[in-house]
C-alpha cells in the first residue's frame, strides 16, 4: 500500500550528491529526464548527442501506477528539463512534479543556481491544438472534461508534440552550438520525424484495411488505443478504463462476450506493462459460448520494449502494434514491415535502430526562438527523408507544470 510521495525538498543534498556522481556519464552537457521511453525518444532524437537524456520508467512498467523513488527524485532535480506526459498519465507521480515545477524559474535559460528544472508536460502541448484531427480526445470519449492522456499512440499526435517541445531542447543546448542545433532540429530531424510518422500512419492503414471489416475491434486489457482507433478507424474497447488504477473500473465481462462472439473477434490483446487477468476472463466467457477467441501476444501500450530492440524505440513500438492487432484480428502485413513497406513504395529506408542521418533540406532556415540539435542517439527518429517536408513547427512552447 501506499507509501507517501518522496517530496523533492527533503532530498536536496541526495540531489546535489547524485548529480555529482553522474558527472562522467553526462560529460558536462545538459540533462534532460524523461517519465516515459516514448518521450525520452523523442527527446533524444531531437537532442543527439548534445544533451544527456535519460528515462525514468523503464519496459513494462506502469506509468499510471510507478510512485518515483529517492534516486528518481534525486535524478529529476539535478536535470536542466523534466518532460512528462501529463494530463495525468503519471498519476503518482503528481506530488513529485508539482513541487519540481514550483522550484521552476520563469525561463529555462537561467534555471540552474536557481533551483529546480524546468517542468514540461509533453502531450498536454495539445491542448491548445487547432486542427481537430490533432486535438486530445476526451477521456471517457463523451466529453470527459480530462483528456485522454495515451496521445503518443497516434503519430501524427506525437510529431506535433515533437515539434512543439523542440525550442525547448534547442533553448538547453550550450550557446555555441546552438545555431547548428537549431538549423538540425528544424530543417532535418523535425520534418524527418514528420515524414515517418505519416509513412507509418499510410502503413498501418494499409494494414488494417485488409482486417474483415466486422473484425475492426480492437479489445485490451486497458483503454490506452483510442488514439490509435481514432487516426485508423479502429473501433477500441478497453477492458479498464484509461488508468489502470482501478480494478473498478472492470467492465462488464458479458457485454464484452457478447460483443466478440457476436461479431466474431478472433484476437483480443494484452499489453506489456498491465496483467491480463480481466482479458482472461473474456477469452475464457466467449470459449464457454462457442467462439474461440485468441488471448493476443502482448501490445506495447503505456511502455516500449526492451533497449536495443526495435520495439524499444517509439516507431517500432507503434509498427510491433500495427502488425500483431492486423495479424491477430485476420488481416496481412504489406510487405511483412513497415521498413520494407516504405522502401517499396517510397523508396526511402527506414531503420527504427539508426541513427537520424541529417538530410540536406529543402527547407529555409527556420527561425524561432527555438534550438534544437543534431543527430540522434538511438532510436526514435526515423531516417528517411522527406517526403513530406515542411510543416513548418509552431514556435510556441508547450504548456508547463505548475504555472
Ligand atoms: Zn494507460
Amino acid at each position: 500500500m501506499a507509501s507517501l510521495p518522496v517530496r523533492w525538498s527533503a532530498l536536496l543534498l541526495a540531489a546535489t550528491v547524485t548529480a555529482s556522481c553522474n558527472s562522467d556519464e553526462a560529460a558536462g552537457r545538459p540533462r534532460v529526464v524523461a517519465t516515459t521511453g516514448m518521450i525520452g525518444d523523442v527527446a533524444r532524437a531531437l537532442a543527439g548527442e548534445r544533451l544527456f537524456v535519460t528515462t525514468l520508467l523503464g519496459p513494462g512498467v506502469d506509468p499510471h501506477l510507478y510512485r518515483p523513488n529517492r534516486d528518481d527524485v534525486a535524478r529529476a532535480l539535478a536535470a536542466d528539463l523534466v518532460l512528462h506526459n501529463g494530463l495525468h498519465l503519471e498519476g503518482r507521480m503528481g506530488d513529485t512534479l508539482r513541487d519540481l515545477a514550483r522550484s521552476t524559474p520563469p525561463s529555462g535559460a537561467q534555471r540552474r543556481n536557481n533551483g529546480g528544472p524546468r517542468v514540461i508536460a509533453f502531450a498536454e502541448a495539445l491542448e491548445g491544438e487547432s486542427e481537430p484531427r490533432l486535438a486530445l480526445l476526451s477521456g471517457d470519449g463523451h466529453g470527459d472534461r480530462n483528456a485522454d492522456p495515451h496521445v503518443w499512440m497516434d503519430p501524427l499526435r506525437w510529431a506535433r508534440c515533437a515539434e512543439l517541445l523542440a525550442p525547448a531542447i534547442v533553448e538547453l543546448v550550450p550557446a555555441s552550438e546552438r545555431d547548428a542545433a537549431r538549423h538540425e532540429v528544424f530543417s532535418s530531424t523535425l520534418p524527418n520525424f514528420r515524414a515517418t510518422a505519416e509513412a507509418l500512419v499510410r502503413f498501418g492503414d494499409a494494414c488494417f484495411a485488409t482486417i474483415p471489416e466486422r473484425a475492426r475491434v480492437l479489445v485490451t486489457a486497458h483503454d490506452a488505443f483510442r488514439y490509435l482507433g481514432d487516426r485508423f478507424g479502429l473501433e477500441v474497447v478497453g477492458l479498464q478504463g484509461i488508468s489502470t488504477e482501478s480494478e473498478a473500473g472492470v467492465r462488464h465481462i458479458e457485454e464484452l462476450v457478447d460483443l466478440v462472439v457476436e461479431r466474431r473477434i478472433p484476437a483480443v490483446f494484452a499489453e506489456s506493462s498491465v496483467p491480463d487477468r480481466a482479458l482472461r476472463a473474456l477469452v475464457e466467457g466467449a470459449r464457454a459460448r462457442g467462439h474461440s477467441v485468441e488471448l493476443g501476444r502482448e501490445l506495447f501500450s503505456d511502455a516500449m520494449g526492451d533497449p536495443g530492440t526495435a520495439q524499444g524505440t517509439y516507431f517500432g513500438m507503434i509498427e510491433h502494434n500495427i502488425i500483431r492487432i492486423t495479424r491477430g484480428l485476420g488481416g496481412r502485413v504489406p510487405g511483412g514491415s513497415f521498413a520494407v513497406w516504405r522502401s517499396a513504395q517510397e523508396g526511402v529506408r527506414f531503420d527504427p535502430l539508426a541513427p537520424l542521418e541529417p538530410q540536406p533540406s529543402a527547407l529555409a532556415p527556420f527561425t524561432s526562438d527555438s534550438v534544437g540539435t543534431s543527430d540522434s542517439v538511438g532510436t526514435s527518429d526515423s531516417v528517411g527523408t522527406s517526403d513530406s517536408v515542411g510543416h513548418a513547427p509552431r514556435p510556441a512552447i508547450t504548456s508547463e507544470a505548475g504555472r
